[in-house]
């Protein structure tokens, strides 16, 4: 598993990978576009070929986009619902002219309308995405959530029907979160809770659709659906369901692990958090043994 951190954009797309290095990240994950307006200015060639030399000689690989927190492609408003599909298609299309593999998107939430009413809402919009990008190496992954509010995402029930209903669904893949599952209800904390909840989601998503981890401790505690993210090991998560992540022989070995908890300007917080999960890793000689 490669690890590093969200991080800003202010100042250029290159400016991201700048905070990256200066932190000690191996991967990235970045917003696209400012992730709070629907305004969006174009990506000048110049600023495509920066971001590129950077990222080649930073060896900082893969970067992950994260979608517009406005996106709802489960907004029962036709004219929302829409436009979040022309808004995604737009982010999946930034995301190929820069070279991401992904973009982490949050299926949606139901306002009201019902799960069931929710998920195939989602499920045409990203057909109706997917057929708008045709030819596109770029892959939208369906992030777990809290379940906040009317938020969908919040079972891995969801996230794998998403996979199986979706038209072109082959071209979806999955991020978990670690604050948000728990949050959500399932338990990580114990070697045997980990194991069940991730036997769960290998039954019910597959662990090789599994592409980036977010690593976040939780404010909120088991089951709370509070989507509020903490240091690693100050929360409610602690230290030790972060071990299990980090050492899980059956995870994909080319998952990115991305923070997105907490900092200040100067940074310090993902270089701290970075150093805790590098400390967890338990060297291969001695997995053997025990
Ligand atoms: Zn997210
Ligand atoms: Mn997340
Ligand atoms: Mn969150």
């Amino acid at each position: 598993m490669r690890l590093g951190a969200h991080e800003s954009i202010a100042g250029g797309f290159h400016r991201a990978i700048d905070r990256a290095k200066a932190v000690g990240c191996e991967v990235l994950q970045l917003f696209v576009k400012s992730s709070r307006s629907w305004h969006l200015k174009p990506i000048s060639q110049d600023e495509v070929k920066l971001f590129k030399e950077k990222s080649l000689e930073t060896a900082i690989y893969p970067v992950s986009g994260h979608a517009s927190y406005l996106i709802n492609l489960a907004a029962p408003q036709k004219e929302l619902w829409r436009r979040s599909i022309n808004a995604l298609i737009v982010e999946l299309e930034r995301c190929e002219i820069l070279g991401l593999p992904y973009l982490v998107l949050h299926p949606g939430s139901h306002l009201g309308a019902g799960e069931r009413e929710g998920l195939k809402r989602v499920a045409k919009a990203l057909g109706e995405v997917h057929r708008g990008t045709s030819g596109l190496t770029a892959k939208i992954l369906l992030e777990s959530t809290a379940g906040q509010g009317t938020a969908l995402g919040h079972r891995f029930e969801h996230l794998g029907w998403l996979m199986e209903n979706t038209p072109q669904g082959d071209r979806l893949g999955v991020c978990i979160d670690t604050c948000h599952i728990f949050a959500s209800g399932y338990d990580i904390r114990t070697p045997e809770a980990y194991e069940a909840t991730m036997a769960e989601f290998d039954r019910l998503v597959g662990f090789s659709h599994l592409r980036v981890i977010h690593f976040n401790d939780s404010k909120g505690g088991l089951g709370s659906h509070l989507d509020r993210h903490e240091h690693i090991g100050k929360g409610e998560l602690g230290i030790e369901a972060f071990r299990h992540f980090i050492n899980d022989s059956m995870l994909p070995e080319d998952i990115s692990g991305i923070l997105e908890t907490p900092k200040g300007d100067d940074l310090h917080e993902d270089r701290e958090n970075l150093s805790i999960l590098r400390s967890l890793v338990i060297p291969e000689e001695r997995k053997e043994v025990s």
